[in-house]
């Protein structure tokens, strides 16, 4: 039933708030090392598409499947238990616009309490993993400050190896540059280039047209909670099909 060639496979995805279809019907199958950017305009779906893939917030409906871990939602199914839920959540690492670091733990501490506190990884293993992580982002000599004698984007390289630290399978950024001060992108986006390089499985929400252009394989354009177009990341970005990808890209020249 597994279809081993894909890493990430969505189908059917559908999501409402009330009265407000915010996923109609997603369908998304995502190869192995690809780096996919999901751009659109706000409200499109993008955040609620990333957060089903973490169950930050559960489907209608539909099928998510993250290497070999499935969940089919909506009528007739029963919700995963907190113990499902937690080890499908270990496989898709997020980090989000605002880094959510634990002001009250060392830069060490953040990035080792997942391992810790969920996989039961003795501490001193733990050290280990986050300083080599830790040295991975850039940042091996702030390992004992707090994360408030961090820039901004400092702080998102530790949210980056924070995620790493839990060993997922794929990666989900939501917009994690669009909070930083300009001469903060760039650092955060190498890091970002060097996982893709690595091999590592990602969807990236951003903003960053050109970045997108350079380091994904797919750009997927969302609208209204429906996929409008995809496809290999330069004829996307250079030459869309269709009229709304047009136009939403029109913003950014
Ligand atoms: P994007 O990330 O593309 O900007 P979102 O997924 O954040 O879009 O939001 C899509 C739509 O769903 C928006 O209209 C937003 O207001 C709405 N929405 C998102 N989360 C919730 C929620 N928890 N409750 C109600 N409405 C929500
Ligand atoms: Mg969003």
């Amino acid at each position: 039933m597994i279809a081993e060639n894909y890493k990430i496979e969505i189908s059917s995805l559908k999501k409402q708030f009330g009265d407000l279809i915010v996923l109609r019907d997603i369908n998304l199958k995502i190869a192995p090392g690809a780096v996919i950017a999901l751009i659109g305009p706000s409200g499109s779906g993008k955040s609620t598409l990333l957060r089903c893939m973490n169950l930050l917030v559960i489907p209608d409906g539909g099928l998510i499947r993250i290497g070999n871990d499935a969940f089919q939602f909506g009528p007739g199914t029963s919700l995963p238990s907190a113990r499902e839920q937690a080890r499908f959540r270990r496989g898709a690492g997020m980090v989000f616009q605002h880094f959510n670091l634990f002001p009250h733990m060392t830069v060490l501490q953040n990035v080792m309490e997942g391992p810790v506190s969920a996989k039961n990884m003795p501490k001193a293993e733990a050290a280990v993993l986050a300083r080599k992580l830790l040295a991975k982002v850039g940042l091996a000599e702030k390992a004992d400050v707090y994360p408030q004698r961090l820039s901004g984007g400092q702080k998102q390289r530790v949210a980056i190896a924070r995620a790493l630290a839990m060993e997922p399978e794929v990666m989900l950024f939501d917009e994690v540059t669009s909070a930083l001060d300009p001469e903060l992108v760039s650092e955060v986006l190498s890091v970002m280039r060097d996982l893709a390089a690595e091999g590592m499985t990602m969807i990236i929400v951003t903003h960053e047209i050109a970045f997108a252009r350079e380091v994904a394989d797919i750009v997927v354009f969302m609208r209204d909670g429906v996929i409008v177009e995809e496809g290999p990341a330069r004829e996307v970005i250079d030459t869309p099909k269709q009229e709304g990808t047009r136009s939403f890209l029109r913003h950014f020249h």
